[in-house]
């Protein structure tokens, strides 16, 4: 029985989390993959390494002095290696990593540093072997992961060393430049090594109880989820509740590795155990989350229901500017595409115009939305759901700009304007879930 466990950022941030990390890895002999993020916050007010070494990035590229940054990063490093009198010479490390920093160092490579260091750093605390995940996870040139290549790298690696620490969030392309995964990938880098050593556990150490009903930065102490499966992760994950990153599940689903989302500061508490199939029937709703900035361009014609081909045109314009469409709620003669703002920060205008030119429609743009995504498995098929979400936000005085749910009935999702988003998830929180 073999378990990959990851700790991220949050359970690294000083000595004394290292210090848990240890006795969690040492209390059980499965714990033989360690993955580690770069060192997290310490405090609401410390920054994340991986936030200092984007900044650095920026100093060095636009040639502004960055020797304060260099030296908190430094610090935050070597201040470890002290308190745990730790034999690694990170000091050579961190001199080496200085001589590399000029005007076109590349960010991603900068940026891995964060993980490379950490990983340096408790390789040597747990000794466990320190792997460079430039070696085991491959990427093609097209961004996507070799899975082929990269499963026989991680068993190659773990069957000569049998014990090993791994940097998270980055691996490598065929020539060996580095490339990061998207933020909080070191989620991810857990899974993929799970699913290449087909692991019976994916362990995931983090700061809260487990994944949690709703976000605890709006709701106050929500219920710990107990049970759920990688579907309503996913939904859950998408739409927000970004305590695992939202890729996560797909390496570990098909072989069904359970992921088990634990406390680093309160190891005992079983957590939530994410997997396949889940019998637990006692909580209708499984949680909520939710994010703003979207927009929705509201295209109306008459007659358009009788025109054959309108959605297609409209949506390839979208397609034309790369732009991912989230929803699309339908009238008669009218419907909307919601898609995230950031996605047409830069093309809005383009947008409009076209769909006016091409479509001959009426178009106009509602730049206040905020979705909330009502999540749980045992909603499908189950009435009074939908009325009870209208009542509530109703006795609240919240208007609904739209309504949109899945075939799956796994989720349903709720378009409200963004002063009414945390009032939705405190309202729909309180009367469907505490
Ligand atoms: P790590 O450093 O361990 O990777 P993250 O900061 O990436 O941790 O994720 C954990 C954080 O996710 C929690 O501290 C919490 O603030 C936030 N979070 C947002 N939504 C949820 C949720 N539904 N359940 C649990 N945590 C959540
Ligand atoms: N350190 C990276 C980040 O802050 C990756 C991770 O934490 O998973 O995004
Ligand atoms: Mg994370």
């Amino acid at each position: 029985m073999l378990v990959v466990t990851k700790f991220g950022g949050s359970s690294l941030s000083c000595a004394t989390q290292f210090a848990k990390v240890k006795k969690i890895v040492e209390s059980d002999a499965k714990r033989k993959i360690v993955v580690v993020s770069a060192l997290g916050k310490r405090d609401s007010s410390d920054t994340k390494i991986t936030d200092l070494l984007y900044i650095l990035h920026a100093h060095l590229k636009y040639g502004v002095p960055y020797e304060d940054i260099w030296e908190m990063l430094k610090t935050r490093f070597l201040t470890i290696k002290e308190e745990l009198g730790l034999h690694h010479a990170i000091e050579e490390d961190l001199e080496s990593l200085k001589k590399e920093l000029n005007k076109t160092i590349s960010e991603d490579y900068l940026v891995s540093r964060g993980e490379y260091l950490t990983a340096k750093l408790m390789s040597s605390y747990l000794g466990y072997q320190f792997v460079d995940a430039k070696d085991l996870i491959c990427f093609n040139y097209d961004g996507k992961i070799d899975y082929n290549l990269t499963e026989k790298k991680v068993r190659l690696a773990f069957s000569e060393y049998g014990i090993l620490v791994v940097p998270g969030f980055y691996g490598a392309y065929p020539n060996g430049s580095i490339k990061l995964l998207s933020r909080g990938g070191s989620d991810v880098t857990g899974s993929i090594l799970a699913k290449c050593l087909n692991v019976s556990l994916y362990e995931n150490w983090t700061d809260v109880p487990g994944i949690l009903a709703a976000d605890p930065r709006i709701i106050d102490h929500p219920k710990a989820i107990k049970e759920i499966t990688y579907e309503e992760l996913r939904e859950l994950s998408y739409m927000g509740a970004n305590v695992l990153h939202e890729e996560t599940v797909f390496p570990v689903q098909s072989l069904n590795i359970p992921i088990n989302l634990k406390n680093t500061n309160d190891p005992d508490n079983p957590g939530t155990l994410i997997k396949n199939v889940c019998d637990d029937t006692s909580e209708i709703i499984t949680g909520l989350a939710g994010k703003k900035e979207f927009v929705s361009f509201n295209i109306t014609k008459d007659h358009m229901s009788n025109e054959v081909g309108f959605l297609r045109k409209a949506l390839t314009i979208f397609e034309k500017y790369h732009v991912s469409v989230d929803h699309i709620p339908s009238g008669i003669d009218t419907f909307s595409v919601i898609v995230s703002a950031t996605n047409i920060e830069k093309c809005q205008y383009e947008i409009i115009t076209d769909l006016k030119a091409e479509l001959g429609a009426e178009v106009s743009l509602d730049s206040d939305i905020a979705l909330v995504a009502v999540v749980g498995r045992n909603m499908a098929r189950r009435s009074g759901i939908c009325g009870s979400i209208f009542e509530t936000l109703g006795k609240e005085n919240i208007s609904v700009k739209l309504l949109a749910q899945g075939p799956s009935e796994l989720n349903i999702i709720i378009g409200v304007s963004q002063k009414d988003y945390e009032g939705t998830l405190k309202s729909l929180y309180k009367n469907l879930i505490a």
